[in-house]
């Protein structure tokens, strides 16, 4: 019996400001269309959430791919994941400086590595050795974020924001799918946090952290403070609470709340089963979603859809 398919996307969770909202949208929309586009003909959720989450890296509005947060040095410094819930295969990269399409790098070596993770130059060899072109570091930078570091540094000795504050952009993307096969997937992409030191990793790119996926719990994807999120290993968490026999909807909720009670966090998860069930929670003031089933389409950047 085919299943109908489902697909989730975020685009950061934070006090998204009114004038970026419409980029917001349309990018979380953009990004579901192309999933879709997968999903609709058949194709897989694996697919599906690579073709999301590229889409995303390529739009400046995101902290992923070209335009993320540059690091203390100056640099953009990129991490993602991706996870097949059908077989727990999964492919990561960290820190890595050269790639466009990190998710594309992280696809691979769930294809094509005995291996899960790479980081930095190996990350990027094993990049370049199965075709994924590499491009200068420059290349990812834009002048938005250029400005955004030099007004941080120099503020820097003065009183620091809090950056981990839900006012501070977390503008990471992810992607979680069920397709008609009844598999489920999911796939997470960032730049990180403002201003972070050389070589730091959030939770993002973390298998159970930042992104997971199992046919018999759910796909899951956060955003937000990443050192809390990885504390709580809060992907893997919210996907356990499915599998205990609970709601997607109130594992999200469960999920954001623990994160808020437990380490003070702030962030936004997007969770799916097998069965098509889904949450999305946050506890910012804003986090940039979409969802796409058959005959219905929804986005927004506040209230999760009414279930
Ligand atoms: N979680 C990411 C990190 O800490 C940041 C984000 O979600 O925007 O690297």
């Amino acid at each position: 019996m085919p299943t109908d398919p489902v697909l989730l996307i975020h685009g950061g969770a934070w006090a998204i400001p009114d004038d970026m909202v419409e980029a917001h949208l349309n990018g979380v929309r953009n990004a579901a269309a192309a999933g879709w586009n997968v999903l609709g003909r058949g194709g897989s959720a694996l697919d599906a959430v690579e073709e999301a989450v590229v889409v995303m890296e390529d739009d400046e509005t995101f902290d992923a791919g070209r335009g993320s947060f540059l690091n203390r040095d100056g640099k953009v410094q990129l991490d993602a994941l991706i996870m097949d819930g059908a077989t727990l295969r999964a492919g990561g990269v960290g820190c890595v400086e050269h790639l466009r399409n990190p998710v594309r790098a992280a696809r691979k070596i769930l294809s094509d590595s005995p291996h899960v993770y790479f980081v930095a130059e190996g990350a990027e060899r094993f990049a370049s050795d199965h075709g994924i072109p590499l491009c200068k570091n420059e290349d990812l930078i834009i002048p938005r974020e250029v400005a955004r570091l030099r007004e941080y540094q120099e503020h820097q000795s003065e009183e620091k924001p809090n950056l981990f504050a839900p006012a501070i952009s977390h503008d990471t993307v992810g992607a979680v799918a069920l397709d008609v096969n009844g598999n489920i997937a999911a796939a997470t992409s960032t730049g990180g946090t403002l201003n972070k030191a050389p070589g730091r990793l959030g939770d993002s790119s973390l298998i159970g952290c930042g992104c997971y996926a199992d046919n018999k719990t759910a796909a899951a994807s956060t955003t937000g403070w990443g050192e809390p999120i990885m504390k709580l290993v809060l992907a893997k968490w919210a996907a356990d609470r499915v599998a205990a026999g609970n709601l997607p909807e109130w594992a999200a909720a469960e999920a954001i709340h623990y994160l808020q009670s437990r380490v003070s966090g702030h962030g936004g998860i997007i969770l799916l089963d097998a069965r098509g069930r889904f949450g999305i929670a946050h506890n910012t003031p804003r986090m940039a979603w979409a969802i796409k089933a058959r005959g219905h389409e929804d986005s927004g950047i506040s209230r999760p859809p009414a279930l």
